[in-house]
């Protein structure tokens, strides 16, 4: 017994040291006793594989989401944790449902929003407008020099992303409103019939509001109902069903207030 103990300590003290999210540990191998090895440092013989089977074909455990790589869906970008690789080019395609012009994200992406907005049209009688959507690092750095010398650098950084740190570059992150274009990029949209249902239905189609109300603290930005996040309808629904707030806090990743950086 002691030995399962060891082995299931040694379980948790990996997960909690991954560099990526991982699930929680789910249930023990069946028959622990078995042929249960020495608790070990090396997490290949210690984590959970046994519970995902595609992780046995690779020597090492495949964690359930990569949160670290550009390319992922549930990949996490915040002030934190800048784009990697920095020069990330996604698969696009344009934006199929209703768009202000040009707009371009990942094809699951779009995929995901169809739905979206079939299910919007059908249940309040207007569709999803999408009016900013993949931005390249230039582009993301002129949004965020405009933001400068707007408010402010100190304001700029509440509302706009130093580039790199944007989600947008990602090409998993849309600017939505409805298709009665009310309330474009404003927090009035979080009031209006559509800003409403998109914050109460949008996670059964994979999205996620990315910065709910109240959550500065952890995501670094002020509420903004109009930016959504794809990350896949299993995310959303575990969020979804566990009342978490932030893709920070539902992958166990440290707050991103602010830059680690000072500004450039
Ligand atoms: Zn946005």
């Amino acid at each position: 017994m002691r030995k399962v103990m060891a082995v299931l300590a040694a379980v948790l003290l990996v997960s909690g040291c991954a560099p990526v999210a991982t699930p929680e540990p789910s249930v023990p191998p069946a028959s622990p006793t078995a042929s249960a090895p020495a608790a070990s440092p090396d997490a290949s013989s210690a984590a959970p594989e046994t519970s995902f089977p595609e992780a046995s074909e690779t020597p090492a455990p495949t964690p359930q989401w990569d949160v670290a790589t550009a390319s992922s869906l549930q990949v996490v970008v915040n002030k934190l944790r800048p784009m990697d690789p920095p020069d990330f080019a996604p698969e696009l395609v344009a934006v199929s449902t209703g768009q202000e012009g040009g707009e371009l994200v990942r094809p699951e992406l779009d995929a995901a929003l169809r739905e979206l907005d079939a299910a919007m049209r059908a249940a309040i009688g207007e569709g999803t407008y999408v009016t900013s959507s993949y931005r390249s690092s230039a582009l993301q750095a002129q949004y965020y020099q405009d933001a400068i010398a707007r408010f402010g650098q100190a304001a700029a950084d509440t509302t706009s992303a130093r580039p790199g740190h944007s989600e947008h570059q990602t090409g998993l992150a849309i600017d939505v409103m409805s298709t009665a274009l009310e309330c474009r990029l404003a927090r009035c949209f979080g009031e209006t019939v559509a800003g409403r249902w998109i914050a109460a239905n949008a996670w059964e189609h994979g999205f996620v509001v990315r910065y709910p109300e109240g959550s500065d603290a952890v995501t670094g930005y002020a509420w903004e109902p109009w930016h959504l996040r794809f990350v896949g309808a299993e995310v959303s629904t575990a969020m979804h069903e566990s009342g978490t707030a932030t893709l920070e806090e539902h992958f166990g990743l440290e707050p991103a207030p602010g830059y680690a950086e000072p500004a450039p």
